[in-house]
């Protein structure tokens, strides 16, 4: 039994609404000075996470799922579930939905949909993102999409560093620009396109849209989800519990000074998002500092923190 992290290598990627904060704020070599996306713990083929050091250093993510389940207690055949990203939105994201299982399954092909969930990592003053909807029933959202009345159609939420947003599948969602998420989704790559500001690349095209499909998945009218989860603390550690749904778990931790924390999950995806400290594991201590992103594998057991830093803790 593997008894150490599995410390991974981010992917990034190029987007058109990208900007230069993956590499200012985290470090991570950048592809260019619109990098949109670190994909940090990945086994998606558009873009799977590497072993950095130990024993399986230089396989991905999606190879250690297929050969080595046994570092997760994996119980199905399926794809690895979970992709988490850090997105840097230097300007708007399009405005876009994502079907659930069922609908990426029968008419995409794919394992499945997409729910997922945002810690908000900074936003610049008076930044907006867009979640949900105003049309009461089917009828009028056709009718203000065919009518481009985007303005009246979105909900408009103001967010801050610290804040917490889940997006359930058929949820219509927008990243703002000047804001930086940490996202846990599913592992999944399919979007619908619902309007894109009437953008247009250097060669005058504007980018596809997929109405038709955005209006078979959106939820109509749109429910905010209550999230309402506990907080606990104990000696050198505050958990604050951001969701738990049917697909991930996700927490975020703080530690102030040493403590310890025994693991129940199959497996656990860390994230460090600020600050510095260390992990000790089977006796072994490893440096941790922002921008840091690992595995604690099944069977792990009793783990010791320490030092000042925030960690988002996600699992399946
Ligand atoms: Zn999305």
């Amino acid at each position: 039994m593997l008894k150490e992290p599995i410390f991974l290598k981010p992917v990034l990627q190029e987007r058109i609404w990208g900007g230069t904060k993956l590499r200012e704020e985290y470090g991570y070599e950048i592809p260019s000075e619109s990098t949109g996306e670190a994909w940090v713990i990945s086994a998606h083929p558009n873009g799977p996470s590497t072993v950095t050091e130990g024993e399986f250093a230089g396989e991905t993510l999606g190879q250690l799922w297929e050969n080595h389940g046994e570092l997760f207690n994996k119980k199905t055949d399926g794809e690895y579930p979970l992709l988490v990203k850090i997105l840097d939105a230097a300007d708007d994201l399009s405005v876009q939905v994502h079907p659930d299982d069922q609908y990426a399954k029968e008419v995409e092909g794919a394992p499945y949909g997409k729910t997922e969930c945002w810690y908000v990592l900074g936003a610049e003053e008076g930044a907006n993102l867009i979640l949900g909807h105003n049309a009461a029933d089917k009828n009028e959202f056709e009718k203000m999409v065919e009518e481009g009345e985007w303005e009246q159609l979105f909900r408009y939420v103001k967010v801050q560093k610290g804040d917490f947003i889940y997006v359930p599948s058929g949820t219509i969602h927008a990243i703002g620009r000047g804001i930086t998420i940490l996202e846990v989704q599913q592992s999944s790559d399919i979007t619908y396109r619902v309007y894109d500001y009437d953008r247009t690349d250097k060669d005058g095209n504007t980018r596809e849209l997929h109405l038709d499909r955005a209006k078979d998945v959106t939820n109509i009218p749109h429910k905010d989800a209550n999230l309402d989860f506990g907080t606990s603390e104990k000696d050198g550690m505050t958990i604050r519990q951001l969701v738990k749904e049917k697909y991930f778990t996700v927490e975020k931790w703080e530690v102030s000074a040493d403590t310890e924390y025994a693991i129940s999950a199959d497996f656990l995806q860390v994230d460090v998002i600020e600050g510095q400290g260390s992990i000790v594991v089977a006796g072994e201590e490893y440096e941790l500092t922002k921008g840091v992103h690992f595995i604690l594998p099944n069977g792990v057991g009793k783990i010791k923190l320490g030092g000042d830093m925030e960690l988002i803790v996600s699992h399946p």
